[in-house]
C-alpha cells in the first residue's frame, strides 16, 4: 500500500482492504442491492418498443419533470452521473481559477473533483460528530474573498443544517450548491433536500436511493443555469444550426433506458425512504445498547433516508472497525468502511499538506456502514445484529 505522502502516524486508520465476503449457510447479504418491484421492466420495454435507446425519446423530459418537481425546482436536468451533475452545475457558475469552494473533508471524491474540472480551489471543512456532516461554525471561517460556492453534503442520507449555511450564502453573496446524491427524500425542517440552495445535485448510481443504474441530475429555478447545463450536457448544440457549437460541452447525456428505470423508481421513493427508515430503527433498537457500538445520528430538525446505516467503532467493544468487518464478512455480510478524508487522498496531500481535520479523520478511522438496501428483511437485520453482539464466534 502506497500512502503518498500521509503521515506515518495516520496508516492505521485507513481502513484495511475489503475482507472477502464468505457465503454462511449457502447466503449472502450484499451491503447494497437495488430494489427493481414496479414500472421499471414495462418502461424500458416500451423503450425497446419505440427505438427509445439513445437520449432520443420521451423519458428523459418525463423522468426529469417528476423529479425536479418532486424536490420542488423549476428544472431537472438529467445527465450520465452524479459525478456530471456536480460538474455540469459549477460549470454554470462559470468559476474562475483562484475561486474558492468550500465542502466537507468528510465525503465523497466524487463532490470534490469536478472542482478541479473547473479549475477552481478547494476549501475543506471539518465534520461535527452529531451528524457527520459539515460544522456549519467551520464554514464561517473559511470564507474569503475568493469564496464563490458552498457546497454541502447530506452525508449518509442526513441533511446538513442548512439555515445557517443560506444565511451565510446571503450575507456573502454566495452560491449553495447541495451533493444530495445521498439523500433523496430527505427532509429538513419538513422541506425535501436537494433544492433549498441555489442549485441541488443527485445521483442514481445502483446503491443510492433511487437508481437508473448509472445517472444523474442537477435541479435548480434558474432557467440561465438550466440552459447552460443542457448544453453543457450535450456538446452545446446550437439550437438551429446542427453541428454549430457554442462552447465547450462534454457529451453527459441520459438515455431513456437509464430514465425509465427512473422514472420507475422514482414513483417508489416514498416507499423506499420509509423501508430505509423503518430498517434503521431496527439496527438502532438492536445495536444500541452494545457497548462501544455508536448508531447514526437523527437530528431533531431532520428526517434522515439513512442512505447508508453506518456504526462506530470503540472500546470498550473488543474488536476493532476492521475486524468486526472480517467477522461480519465471514458471516456472509458485506460491510463497507466510510470515506477517507479528502486530505488523506493521494491527489489532495500536496494540496491540503498540513492541515487537518479530526472529527472527518476519526469517522474514517472507526466508521463502516452495515448493510443497508431497502429490501432487507427483518429477519436478516436481526441475524446481522446478532453478529454483531457475538464478537467470539
Ligand atoms: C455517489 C455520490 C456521488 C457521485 O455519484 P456517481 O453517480 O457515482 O457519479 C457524488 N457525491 C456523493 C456524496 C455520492 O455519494
Amino acid at each position: 500500500m502506497d500512502y503518498g505522502l500521509l503521515p506515518k502516524e495516520h496508516h492505521s486508520k485507513i481502513p484495511a482492504a475489503d475482507p472477502k465476503v464468505e457465503p454462511y449457510k449457502g447466503r449472502k447479504i450484499s451491503v447494497c442491492e437495488p430494489t427493481l418491484r414496479g414500472n421499471e421492466k414495462r418502461y424500458v420495454l416500451e423503450c425497446l418498443e419505440k427505438n427509445w435507446i439513445s437520449s432520443h425519446g420521451e423519458f428523459v423530459l418525463k423522468f426529469e419533470e417528476a423529479f425536479a418537481k418532486t424536490v420542488n425546482a423549476k428544472y431537472g436536468i438529467a445527465c450520465s452521473s452524479g459525478t456530471a451533475a456536480v460538474h455540469m452545475a459549477l460549470a454554470a457558475l462559470h468559476l474562475e481559477p483562484g475561486d474558492e469552494v468550500i465542502l466537507p473533508a468528510f465525503t465523497m471524491i466524487a463532490t470534490v473533483n469536478p472542482i478541479m474540472f473547473v479549475g477552481a480551489k478547494p476549501v475543506l471543512v471539518d465534520s461535527e460528530p452529531n451528524s457527520w456532516n459539515m460544522n456549519v461554525d467551520e464554514v464561517a471561517k473559511k470564507i474569503t474573498k475568493r469564496t464563490k460556492v458552498i457546497l454541502p453534503v447530506h452525508i449518509y442520507g442526513h441533511p446538513v443544517d442548512m439555515d445557517p449555511i443560506l444565511d451565510l450564502a446571503k450575507k456573502h453573496k454566495l452560491h449553495v450548491l447541495e451533493d444530495a446524491a445521498e439523500a433523496h427524500g430527505a427532509l429538513y425542517k419538513g422541506k425535501i433536500v436537494g433544492k433549498l440552495g441555489s442549485m441541488g445535485a443527485f445521483s442514481f448510481f445502483a446503491n443510492k436511493i433511487i437508481t437508473s443504474g448509472e445517472g444523474g441530475m442537477v435541479v435548480t429555478d434558474d432557467p440561465e443555469v438550466a440552459d447552460y447545463t443542457r448544453g453543457f450536457r450535450n456538446y452545446a448544440f446550437s439550437k438551429d444550426i446542427h453541428f454549430w457549437h457554442r462552447f465547450i460541452g462534454y457529451n453527459y447525456r441520459m438515455t431513456n433506458l437509464q430514465a425509465a428505470i427512473g422514472l420507475a423508481q422514482l414513483e417508489q421513493l416514498d416507499q423506499f425512504v420509509e423501508d430505509r427508515r423503518k430498517n434503521a430503527m431496527l439496527y438502532t433498537e438492536y445495536l444500541k445498547k452494545i457497548p462501544g457500538i455508536a448508531t447514526p445520528p437523527e437530528g431533531p430538525d431532520v428526517k434522515s433516508v439513512f442512505w447508508m446505516y453506518g456504526i462506530l467503532v470503540d472500546k470498550p467493544y473488543p474488536l476493532t472497525r476492521d475486524q468486526l468487518r472480517q467477522h461480519l464478512a465471514k458471516h456472509g455480510i458485506e460491510t463497507r468502511s466510510f470515506f477517507i478524508p479528502i486530505h488523506w487522498q493521494k491527489p489532495f496531500q500536496e494540496m491540503f499538506r498540513g492541515e487537518r481535520y479530526p472529527v472527518a479523520e476519526d469517522l474514517c478511522a472507526r466508521g463502516f456502514y452495515l448493510p443497508s438496501s431497502s429490501s432487507l428483511t427483518k429477519e436478516q437485520i436481526e441475524f446481522v445484529c446478532d453478529v454483531v453482539r457475538n464478537p467470539m464466534v
